[in-house]
């Protein structure tokens, strides 16, 4: 989606370029990888509850799939672009490469707010872009998922509407993210946010703390922070402040709460969107603050995991001298020149990409799990993500301690050089 003067995948290149000059890449890789290999673009019409046909415009981007069938979520928003996606798209193709998973990168979106659609209506965008795209994607090719705003049923009606087309044959490896029981995989819902700790445990004991004692600062209280808050609670960490969106304010706020959140009770007060309801959040003894004062909180560590472009150069000055660790559940949430100002202030970066990996390594997962038909227990899909997060964690510190590079550089030392590789090994550059 768009910020106000923000271009996702501008700051995407930039990412890209620094790291291409670090690893001296020739022009043609350059060219290849600095951009998308396809993208499309395309109209959905829809009647809507009050018999009116709307159009909404759909998005699908492949930036690189040298290492395998490209990857990526499914974002409805109302501020999506086509810039997002290209961004997005690409740092999926580096995240699949930094976990070393036989995926390429792709993202897709949709305009549209579901705050203001029925099912029904929702149902009939998930089959139009599966319609208007299906010849495009497949289990050997694209391989969907959902992401901001998009859920295991919007991808179980985008299935149905893909095998309907494929005269009723199963292809449960077309899409991931499916309903438990419907070719899901255990563990997906709580995958992205899990990693998220998974990386923050190692991250902390690479800097000879404990999690124990420690605490932290969410912004976001969806998908991955939820998951995150629950598991870095469980290794004994406490969350005192999480931000989330106020629909009906237009705004966001954050919650806090020193004595710690309970992630139960928490729960029970929030949306399926991950808005927590303001009057009920006082009344367990919250304060209410402005929706930027999770970044300020004198805690051991932040996990941005709501939106792009949330750690900037005008705020990042802000951020409390004790914070030692940020990890990065969101998607792009610090721009280059806030790093610059982490980088000064010695704190420890999970990037993004690393970070919040266990989502689409989870995906991968069940793409494997659907292929064979024969599915695993839960313990089992969440040590073999433990295995996977924990040594990319290391290729990437191990990177990044013997080159004198941020984490975020070596995460795309680690991955940029194995997507060239795949080109070269390929004989595309
Ligand atoms: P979600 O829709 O479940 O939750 C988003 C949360 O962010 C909500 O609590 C919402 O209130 C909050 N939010 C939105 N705007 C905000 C703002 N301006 N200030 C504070 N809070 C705000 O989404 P999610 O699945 O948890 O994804 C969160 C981020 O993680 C996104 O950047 C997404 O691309 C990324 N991500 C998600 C997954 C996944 O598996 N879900 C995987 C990798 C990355």
């Amino acid at each position: 989606m768009a910020t106000k003067g923000f271009n996702a995948f501008e700051m995407a290149q930039r990412q890209f370029d620094k790291v291409a000059d670090l690893l001296e890449l020739d022009q043609g890789t350059r060219d290849l990888l600095r951009d998308a290999q396809r993208e499309y673009q395309f109209l959905i019409p829809v009647r809507m509850d009050d018999g009116h046909v709307q159009v909404f415009k759909g998005f699908r981007v492949q930036h690189n799939d040298a290492r395998g069938p490209s990857k990526g979520g499914i974002r409805f928003h109302p501020q999506e672009t086509v810039d997002t996606v290209r961004a997005l798209a690409m740092w999926m193709t580096w995240k699949c490469a930094v976990v070393d998973i036989p995926l390429g990168g792709g993202k897709g979106g949709v305009i549209c707010d579901p705050h203001h659609l029925s099912m029904r209506e929702q149902e009939q965008i998930c089959r139009g872009w599966i319609r208007q795209i299906a010849r495009n994607i497949g289990e050997l090719s694209d391989v969907p998922a959902p992401d901001v705003m998009t859920t295991p049923q919007h991808m179980i009606w985008m299935l149905d509407e893909y095998e309907a087309m494929h005269g009723h044959s199963h292809h449960p490896g077309l899409i991931t993210g499916k309903p438990v029981g419907m070719g899901g995989s255990l563990g997906r819902t709580e995958a992205t946010g899990y990693g998220v700790v998974y990386t923050l445990r190692e991250a902390l004991k690479t800097l000879g703390m404990s999690p124990d004692g420690t605490s932290a600062s969410v912004q976001g209280f969806g998908n991955v922070a939820q998951y995150a808050i629950q598991l870095y609670t469980k290794i004994g960490g406490k969350v005192i402040a999480v931000s989330c969106w106020d629909q009906a304010d237009q705004t966001s706020y954050t919650f806090r709460r020193a004595s710690g959140i309970d992630f139960q009770e928490l729960m029970g007060i929030t949306d399926k969107f991950g808005s927590i309801d303001k009057t009920k959040a006082k009344g367990i003894g919250f304060e209410l603050l402005p929706g930027d004062a999770w970044l300020e909180q004198e805690v051991d560590i932040l996990i941005p995991a709501a939106i792009e472009n949330q750690i900037r150069g005008d705020n990042a000055g802000k951020i409390a001298a004790r914070v030692r660790v940020v990890a990065e559940g969101a998607n792009g949430p610090t721009t280059p020149e806030a790093d610059e100002i982490l980088k000064q202030k010695t704190i420890f970066v999970i990037p993004d990409f690393l970070a919040n990996a266990g989502g689409v390594t989870c995906s991968y997962f069940e793409q494997v799990q659907s292929n064979m038909n024969y599915y695993w227990e839960r313990d089992e899909v969440l040590s073999k993500l433990d295995q996977k997060m924990t040594s990319a964690f290391h290729a990437v510190h191990d990177v990044s301690h013997r080159q004198k590079l941020i984490m975020r550089d070596a995460a795309y030392v680690v991955a940029i050089n194995r997507v060239a590789r795949a080109c070269r090994d390929r004989g595309w550059v």
